[in-house]
């Protein structure tokens, strides 16, 4: 049975070099559930400000966060926050915004205990950031994320909603008690005040799409490059690390691989570069940007497109961008044959991250649509046309399937069923996503201690 997708978008906002189409996003939320005597209701973050405050003198980094957003029925408004809020006030009211588990034990998220009319609030959060901070002669804060395990995107550092939502952010970034200058690294647009730094994401960012990381000036080596995009734009490459002679070779690579990119999907999606080299391990994608090794470089890069270019609008179609990328990693290979039976786009409509079966059994489909499309272009003729049309919008594997069906006139229903739905199969044929539960080789598992080095 083929969803049926609801496409609207409220507004086109034009603002300065970002051109943004801003959608309404609540047509990609989860349905709203039970929260004791009232309904758990998903929201629409209409734009985000974070005032982070490094205070060094007292070694702390506390955040004031002010959300717009609408909601369109009465009940109890969800967002989600790991660390515990000092205070949480709706439209001016102070309130409770307890943990609570979403439908299917999926996963978590916190409700705030007060039940409102549909409509536009502001809520605002005060917390201390509990991770992704170490002070030192000044502060080192990364707020380094993955879509592997649950809650482990930016949920870690500040409140925010899931993925389906896209909403314009702001960090405003105060350092006390320190004297000598911070670096900041992000993909967004800094600008410098007299006493605080503003970064502004584009509207199409969501929970996953921001980079950030701050540290003292010289803590890092830092290369500063550019490509001229085939639209002509110039693409300033921004290359850190702790080790000088990676840089050059990341900038010099960058260029290549993204002019491989280019060559088969167009444009690149995004106006700036930025790269976290380390000397080893895998690496995570954001918008543009990515910490990475020479090894995940590639992979990461391509996410640009697949996955922060069109976006996986919850955890079932997370499996899309990792069976993109890995299949261009295999060598874009072409199979006829394709065995693998899985349930990686069947979990819970609330689950949030991906499943690990995209990067083996999911190529292997990949490259098995590149074999079914053979004679009409193959499978990368559609992706490019799929990432310029869909561009920064939120998709569920059910218009992954759709779009595929209008662009080649040839129904594939019945392999998703099979391979990515597990439908009609006996439970037994299919490879449980417990008997692949193993890293990818191309994302790291950020553990604290990792963290920790990584600032
Ligand atoms: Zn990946």
């Amino acid at each position: 049975m083929r969803f049926d997708r609801f496409k609207l978008f409220t507004a086109l906002v034009f603002c300065g070099i970002w051109s943004d189409i801003v959608f309404a996003n609540l047509d990609k939320a989860p349905s709203a559930f039970a929260a004791g005597d009232s309904l758990a209701v998903f929201c629409d973050f209409k734009d985000a400000r974070y005032e982070i405050v490094y205070d060094r003198t007292n070694e702390k980094a506390t955040v004031r966060s002010t959300i717009v957003f609408d909601t369109t029925d009465m009940g109890k408004p969800l967002f989600d926050l790991i660390a515990n809020p000092i205070k949480v006030t709706v439209d001016g009211h102070e309130v409770g915004a307890e943990e609570v588990k979403l439908p299917d034990n999926s996963s978590t998220m916190r409700v705030v205990n007060k039940v409102l009319d549909a409509g536009q609030h502001t809520l605002e959060v005060f917390h201390e950031l509990s991770s992704g901070v170490r002070f030192s002669e000044g502060v080192n804060s990364a707020f380094l994320v993955g879509d592997l395990a649950d809650r482990d995107l930016a949920e870690k550092y500040l409140p925010t909603n899931l993925e389906y939502d896209s909403f314009a952010m702001e960090y405003s970034v105060k350092f006390i008690g320190i004297s000598n200058q911070q670096e900041i690294f992000t993909n967004g647009q800094v600008t410098q005040h007299r006493d605080h730094y503003t970064i502004q994401f584009p509207a199409h960012y969501n929970v996953s799409a921001p980079y950030f990381h701050t540290a003292p000036k010289g803590y890092f080596e830092v290369v500063y490059d550019h490509l001229t995009s085939i639209d002509g734009r110039t693409i300033p490459i921004v290359v850190y690390s702790k080790y000088s002679r990676l840089l050059e070779p990341f900038a010099k690579k960058t260029k290549t691989i993204v002019a491989e990119l280019e060559a088969d999907y167009g444009a690149f999606p995004h106006n700036s570069i930025t790269i976290y080299a380390t000397p080893g391990g895998g690496g995570m994608e954001y918008a543009g940007a990515t910490i990475t090794s020479d090894y995940a470089l590639a992979h990461e890069l391509t996410h640009s497109y697949f996955a922060r270019g069109v976006m996986p609008a919850n955890g079932n179609a997370g499996w899309i961008d990792e069976a993109i990328a890995s299949w261009r990693d295999d060598g874009y290979q072409r199979n006829s044959s394709m065995y693998a039976v899985t349930t990686m786009a069947a979990h819970s409509q609330y689950r949030r991250h991906t499943d690990y079966r995209a990067y083996s059994d999911g190529s292997m489909f990949m490259s098995h649509l590149d074999y079914l499309f053979r004679d009409l272009g193959g499978l990368k003729k559609f992706l490019k046309n799929w990432v310029g049309d869909k561009k920064f919008q939120p998709l569920f594997t059910e218009d992954f399937i759709a779009d595929l069906e209008d662009f080649y006139g040839v129904s594939v229903q019945s392999k998703f069923d099979r391979h990515i739905y597990g439908r009609g199969s006996k439970a037994s044929k299919s490879s449980t996503e417990k008997s692949s539960h193993k890293r990818s080789p191309m994302h790291m598992e950020l553990t604290p201690e990792l963290l920790e080095q990584l600032l």
